[in-house]
C-alpha cells in the first residue's frame, strides 16, 4: 500500500489507492480486534488517524468489518488472522502489518480468555494451560515482536489490556484468570524499564466490569448487570470507555507516561 505524503505540515496527507486519506499516526496491531474492547479500540484508533492491524483468531467476518468500519474513516486497515499462542503466526501478522501498512509503531496486547466460574481446587490442567498460554505467553510473543521492531527504530508504544482481577484476585470465579493479569502488569512494569531508554513506553490498562461476550464465556452472560450494583459508579463500563484510555496511552498525548496502569472500573 504505502502512500506519498505532502511537506506542508498544515495540509500533510497521503494519498492511498488514489484516494485522499487523512496523515497516518502510525501502525498499530490490536490483538482480538475482532469484538469486544479490542474492536472498540480499532475504531477508535482510527478515528484519531493510526492505520490498523486488526487481528483475530476465529471471526474473519466480525474482523473485516471492523477494519472496514476503520477504512471508512479514512486511515489504512486491515484484519488478520493469527492465534497469538503461535510463535509462527504472531511473527507473520506482524511482517504482514509492515509490509501492508508500514512500519508497526503501536501494539495493544488485548487478546485474551476466561474460563467458566468456579474454585480454584477444581480447575484441570487444560485450563490452566489455556488460560496462562493465552493471557501470558500470547501477550509476551506479540510484545516481544514489536519490541524487536520497535527496538531497532527507537520509537513505539505499548499497551498491554490486564484487568482489575490482577489487584482483587478473583476468588471463587477464576484465579488463574487473575494470576495471569498478574503477569501482564508484571511484564508492564519490566518492559517499561527495560525500553524506557529506547523511548519506546509501555503501559497497561486495568478494566473493571465491561460490557463485553466474555462474561459469557465466563458461563455468566449476566454478570456484569448481576455485580453493577456493588460498582461504586453503579454500572458497568462500555467498550468505548476502555477504548479511550488505550488510545490516549498510545498517544503523543501520554508522552511522559510509562510503566503506568489505568483501572477502568468505576472506583471498582
Ligand atoms: P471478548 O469480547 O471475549 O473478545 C476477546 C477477543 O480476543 C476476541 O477478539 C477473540 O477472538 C480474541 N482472542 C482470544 N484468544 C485469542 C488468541 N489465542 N489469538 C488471537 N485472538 C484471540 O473479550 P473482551 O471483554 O473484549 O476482552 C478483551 C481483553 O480485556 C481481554 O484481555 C480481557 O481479559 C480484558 N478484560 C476484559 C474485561 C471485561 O469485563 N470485559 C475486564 C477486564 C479485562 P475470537 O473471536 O477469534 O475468539
Amino acid at each position: 500500500m504505502g502512500g506519498v505524503q505532502s511537506n506542508d505540515p498544515a495540509t500533510r496527507r497521503t494519498t492511498c489507492n488514489h484516494h485522499w486519506m487523512a496523515e497516518s499516526l502510525g501502525v498499530v496491531v490490536i490483538t482480538g480486534g475482532s469484538r469486544g474492547i479490542g474492536a472498540a479500540t480499532a475504531v477508535k484508533a482510527a478515528a484519531r488517524g493510526w492505520s490498523v492491524c486488526v487481528n483475530y483468531r476465529s471471526n474473519k467476518e466480525a474482523a473485516d468489518a471492523v477494519a472496514r468500519e476503520c477504512r471508512a474513516l479514512g486511515v489504512n486497515a486491515m484484519a488478520q488472522r493469527c492465534d497469538v499462542v503461535d510463535e509462527a503466526q504472531v511473527a507473520n501478522l506482524f511482517e504482514t502489518a509492515e509490509r501492508e501498512l508500514g512500519p508497526v509503531t503501536g501494539l495493544v496486547n488485548n487478546a485474551g480468555v476466561l474460563g467458566t466460574q468456579g474454585r480454584f481446587s477444581s480447575f484441570e490442567l487444560d485450563r490452566l494451560r489455556k488460560i496462562l498460554d493465552t493471557n501470558v505467553l500470547g501477550t509476551m510473543l506479540c510484545a516481544r515482536e514489536a519490541v524487536r521492531l520497535m527496538e531497532s527504530r527507537r520509537a513505539g508504544s505499548i499497551v498491554n489490556v490486564s484487568s482489575r482481577a490482577s489487584v482483587l484476585g478473583s476468588a471463587d470465579e477464576y484465579v488463574d484468570y487473575a494470576a495471569s493479569k498478574g503477569a501482564v502488569d508484571s511484564l508492564t512494569v519490566g518492559l517499561a524499564n527495560e525500553l524506557g531508554p529506547l523511548g519506546i513506553r509501555v503501559n497497561a490498562v486495568r478494566p473493571g466490569l465491561i460490557l463485553t461476550d466474555i462474561h459469557a464465556s465466563g458461563g455468566d452472560p449476566g454478570r456484569v448487570d448481576r455485580l453493577a450494583p456493588k460498582v461504586p459508579m453503579r454500572r458497568g463500563g462500555t467498550p468505548e470507555e476502555v477504548a479511550d484510555t488505550i488510545v490516549w496511552l498510545l498517544s503523543e498525548e501520554a508522552s511522559y507516561v510509562s510503566g503506568s496502569f489505568v483501572e477502568v472500573s468505576g472506583a471498582r
